[in-house]
């Protein structure tokens, strides 16, 4: 039976016994939890032990398109990949654009879980239906951009979409990213390292199968429909036609651009920073498939100490990370550290945030020159930025200690230095801070991932910048009217809202830009509906994104995340010393925590209690969480 919008099966290699095999895409697990984030904590949930070692090869890594993936749908060019995290030891997922993920469901397939690990480097090769494992030995060690390049001339097919990891993926750093299109970044959480772990060099898609469609007149229709929203949208200022990094400014005015290490939430120094990228370094934008909005930003800088050629990136996130966060303020070391985490595989917030934390442990004495290998680490030197990017990539020196990660590094540090450190579950905080709107403070705390802004969502967006997220139909109060500086336990619902639609963005499998451009719950629900068949509407996809979130909270529980795991850094809620949060502090969190706790309908402790989970239609993990209490 045909499985609309579906490739209909899912890839499982086994690299320890060097097996391919095609399985069935199931209809009950993709009609409970779509694709994506949703397939993948069902597969992660019955297949891994609660315990595995993320390094080891019990773990899995889920690589995972979704239904409407592929069929031109407003921003269906992402993939996900699912795993428990080596960073965080919790749930890990990680989105990301271009084009490898319509390209693998053209070779035949709604995803891939990698299990095992080969003793030797291997890429896989996936194409019209058929899988094989290809020896790597002489691509093993290669950069991103020679990786792609080697991988195509030795399949001969220059069309092929290449995922694969650069030399931190392979020396295990724990925030690894993975890369596609040679710029396009599954980058937080340390799913580069889980790949290296197993020796996976690359993963090469190629195919022409057409997806099937359930109504497809029906569904060109609506597509339609989108695309004029979303020009509507854009014509009148919404979106992302400036790239992430035209927010850069914005985020600056509202406190929202963390500084210093998180000491506060803007800087002036930068003020200048956007517009001279724009006259002098900007190349040009680039888009994802089926995108309207082409947020990519191309840059270079063509001569001198930080000179790179033309290459993607960089973002916003990188930019707030290699500039305010650690007093830096120039623009072109961003642009060479940016260059430099794409080829060699990094996660370049983890990277900045590593950087940063040594330079405030240098400023206060945690670390010295006897630590870092000479190095005088501080306070916004570009030439050591640079050169522990390096260090951080390789593992080299001081360098291995940063590749750990902000938990692990602080723990080593010791002294005052776990105290400093900005992280949620062993992640490190992104570049929005949540001094600026309150409700950021909720998700960094109970998102399932850590301190992550875009899982399940950035609720900054709404609080600051006045994006709806098609939300309002739905109980969203006008952003206008939201009190961005309150407390009140009230904010729990609006996190709660916009981290279900969020989490149901990363099922579907779509880019969360399109959710800020007209397209809210009941037009992805229309898409999905005539592309699958099936009935559903705008609260119905809502309701789903309630399950996996809680699936994915179960899938923490089991690892043994509580309550106290939900604690904001201390650093983060003491009063920010510039702009317009000065004297801002975050003073009633836990208000706000037990208030989303009672709507999770999660204990005291924060488990999901089984009746919801049974409601939910998740009775096993209901069974299991039940069990914790007996
Ligand atoms: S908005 Fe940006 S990230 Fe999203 S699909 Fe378009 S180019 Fe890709």
């Amino acid at each position: 039976m045909v499985l609309y919008s579906y490739a209909g099966k899912i890839l499982r290699v086994n690299l320890s016994n060097k097996t391919v095999k095609a399985e069935d895409t199931r209809k009950d697990i993709a009609q409970l939890l779509l694709g994506g984030n949703g397939y993948a904590a069902k597969i992660l949930w019955d297949e891994l032990k609660p315990g595995t070692d993320p390094l080891s090869p019990e773990n899995k890594i889920v690589l995972m398109t979704g239904p409407i993936t592929g069929t031109g749908a407003p921003g269906s060019g992402f993939w996900e990949a699912c795993f428990k995290s080596p960073l965080t030891g919790v749930w890990g997922e990680s989105a990301c654009g271009g084009w490898w993920g319509p390209m693998l469901k053209f070779a035949g397939f709604d995803g891939i879980i990698i299990e095992g690990a080969s003793k030797d480097p291997v890429y896989l090769w996936v194409h019209d239906g058929e899988a094989e494992i290809k020896p790597a030995e002489g691509i093993w060690g290669q950069t991103v951009p020679k990786t792609e390049e080697m991988v195509r001339k030795e399949i001969g097919v220059p069309q092929a979409r290449i995922l694969s990891i650069g030399p931190a993926g392979e020396k295990l750093v724990r925030f690894a990213g993975i890369a596609v299109d040679l710029e396009r970044y599954a980058g937080r959480k340390g799913g580069g390292a889980i790949l290296g772990s197993k020796k996976v060099k690359a993963v090469a898609v190629y195919g022409e199968k057409e997806i099937p469609i359930a109504k497809p007149a029906e569904y060109g229709k609506a597509l339609k429909e989108c695309e004029q929203a979303v020009y509507a949208s854009l014509s009148s200022g919404g979106g992302f036609p400036n790239g992430t990094i035209g927010g850069y400014d914005a985020c600056n005015q509202f406190g929202d651009l963390p500084t210093k290490y998180g000491e506060t939430g803007s800087w002036e120094a930068v003020s200048e920073l956007y517009q001279n990228f724009v006259n002098k370094y900007l190349v040009k934008n680039r888009a994802c498939f089926g995108c309207m909005q082409a947020c990519g930003r191309v840059s270079q800088v063509k001569e001198g100490p930080f000179a790179t050629p033309v290459y993607g990136g960089p973002e916003y996130e990188t930019t707030a990370g290699f500039t305010t966060f650690m007093l830096q303020k120039d623009i072109e070391p961003v642009i060479k550290a940016n260059y430099l985490c794409n080829i060699y595989g990094l996660d370049t917030i983890s990277t900045s945030h590593m950087i940063a934390f040594a330079m405030i442990c240098y400023e206060k004495g945690l670390i010295t020159t006897k630590d870092t290998d000479g190095l005088e680490v501080k306070w916004g030197d570009p030439d050591v930025v640079i050169k522990l990017v390096e260090k951080i990539a390789k593992r080299e020196g001081f360098g291995d200690l940063l590749a750990e990660g902000v938990r692990r590094a602080a723990e080593k540090i010791g002294g005052e230095a776990p105290k400093i450190a900005l992280h949620v579950k062993g992640l490190e905080m992104p570049y929005h801070d949540p001094r600026a709107g309150k409700t950021q403070a909720i998700e960094y705390g109970v998102s399932n991932t850590g301190m992550d802004h875009f899982h399940a969502h950035e609720t900054l967006d709404v609080e600051c910048y006045g994006a709806d997220l098609g939300l309002i139909p739905f109980g969203l109060p006008d952003p206008k009217t939201i009190d961005r500086f309150s407390e009140d336990p009230s904010k729990a619902s609006i996190a709660k809202l916009v981290m279900d639609w969020g989490t149901v963005a990363d099922a579907l499998v779509i880019c969360k830009f399109h959710q800020y451009v007209n397209l809210g719950p009941d037009k992805y629900a229309k898409l999905l509906s005539l592309a699958t068949g099936w009935k559903i509407d705008g609260w119905e996809l809502l309701k789903i994104g309630d399950r996996i979130f809680n699936l994915a909270r179960a899938f923490n529980v089991r690892e043994g995340i509580r309550r106290k795991d939900d604690m904001l850094p201390p650093r983060i809620m003491q009063p920010a010393t510039t702009g317009s949060t000065k004297g801002v502090g975050i003073t009633n969190y836990e208000a706000m925590l037990n208030e989303f706790y009672r709507l999770e309908e999660w204990d005291e402790d924060g488990i999901p209690k089984p009746e919801k989970l049974k409601r939910l239609g998740l009775d096993d993990v209901a069974s299991y969480i039940a069990s914790l209490k007996a």
